[in-house]
């Protein structure tokens, strides 16, 4: 096995020790209003919206990861063979994530099995395909146990979700942070249960099937950065199978969207869900400022972890041609110039965080100061 299982077998373990912190940072979040929720991903990055909740005028919180104008998840659902033959080695070649929303009572223990088949059977997969896809850097999602949700049997449904998430957990080594209904059939009162055990369940998606284009998909990815939102893309078969988008089209319109990486994240639909909520929770405070340092507070009132994704604090340094961030407690964060501003990852914590940096001019003085004092 890759060496990165390991890794994820220590944070699996780390959200089973924490679970209680969990369970109660999904009731907070459950306790807001459905449609606020749904609306959340796509609506509150308006650059007004952050100034008055999250940014003070020396730093602000990104919207998204680099400070890039929108984000996308690409999300494949039932576990498909074609997604691990076709989707996966283009994601790979392009060093993209993906969120594989998956069915354990149908993957299959052997690739002898997977193969034997239909293309298009839910869960043509082996276990060991989809820890290779996991060890690639891919989400596996729950998709529950059997394809199936009950809507007036709350005991049966939490047993249809949390025998998926165990049973993932055992097989891939991460827990699921994401969750994607049976059939896209939603409603507020499993939302509920569902976010007891998972960061965010897909709420919404744009379907990319046997109609798609590559001019209809990058149209579409330039709007989620224009709009400054959330795609999130629903893929079922390639080739064959539910809906079936063509491997070509699909790699035409992921090599251009990497092209604008610039401007579009793309990362799992946990991932991002992780960054989105603590972005939106997020406590930002300046407690100090030199000419060319700030020291600030991001704190959060979610359970970390899970919610210990790193967001993207952007410094207000125009003239920086170097930086460096460091936490009171003297760990280094990574810390990079871009477009004129300072981008620190931190993750949120009470911890407070100075950076510093050099401009042309100010390097130049030092020189001279430090020729003078020789
Ligand atoms: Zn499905």
């Amino acid at each position: 096995m890759p060496a990165t299982i390991g890794a994820t077998r220590q944070s699996a373990l780390k959200h089973h020790m924490t679970k209680q912190l969990f369970q109660s940072a999904a009731a907070l979040l459950a306790s807001v209003p459905f449609g606020m929720i749904q609306a959340a991903p796509g609506a509150v990055v308006e650059p007004k919206d952050r100034a008055a909740n999250h940014s003070e005028e020396a730093v602000r919180v990104a919207a998204f990861q680099g400070d890039r104008a929108g984000a996308i998840s690409y999300t494949f659902d039932d576990g498909l063979r074609n997604q691990y033959l076709l989707a996966a080695p283009i994601l790979n070649g392009l060093g993209l994530h993906a969120t594989f929303f998956i069915v354990p009572n149908c993957v299959t223990n052997t690739k002898a099995e997977a193969e034997a088949k239909k293309p298009g059977d839910m869960g043509g997969v082996s276990w060991d395909e989809l820890r290779e896809m996991a060890a690639k850097g891919h989400e596996m999602g729950n998709h529950t146990w059997a394809h199936y949700l009950p809507k007036n049997d709350d005991v049966k449904a939490e047993e249809e979700l949390s025998k998926a998430d165990q049973k993932i957990e055992q097989e891939i080594g991460v827990f699921p942070l994401s969750f994607c209904y049976p059939g896209n059939d939603r409603d507020p009162h499993r939302r509920e249960l569902v976010l007891r055990h998972h960061v965010e369940a897909r709420e919404y998606e744009t379907r990319m099937g046997k109609d798609a284009t590559p001019q209809l998909l990058n149209a579409w990815a330039d709007r989620q950065a224009a709009e400054h939102k959330w795609g999130v893309a629903m893929i079922h078969g390639l080739t064959e199978g539910y809906d079936p988008i063509e491997p070509e089209v699909l790699r035409a319109h992921l090599t251009y969207v990497k092209q604008h990486n610039n401007d579009l994240w793309v990362e799992t639909f946990g991932h991002v869900a992780l960054y989105v909520r603590e972005r939106d929770a997020a406590q930002l405070r300046v407690i100090g400022k030199t000419a060319q340092s700030v020291t600030f507070l991001l704190d959060t009132p979610l359970a970390r972890p899970p919610f210990d994704f790193p967001l993207t604090t952007v410094v207000a340094a125009p003239e920086a041609t170097a930086a460096e961030a460091k936490t009171r407690d003297g760990r280094t964060l990574p810390a990079t110039v871009s477009r004129g501003a300072l981008h620190v990852e931190c993750v949120p914590g009470p911890e407070p965080v100075t950076v510093t940096w050099q401009t042309q001019e100010n390097r130049a003085l030092n020189a001279r100061k430090s020729t003078h004092q020789q």
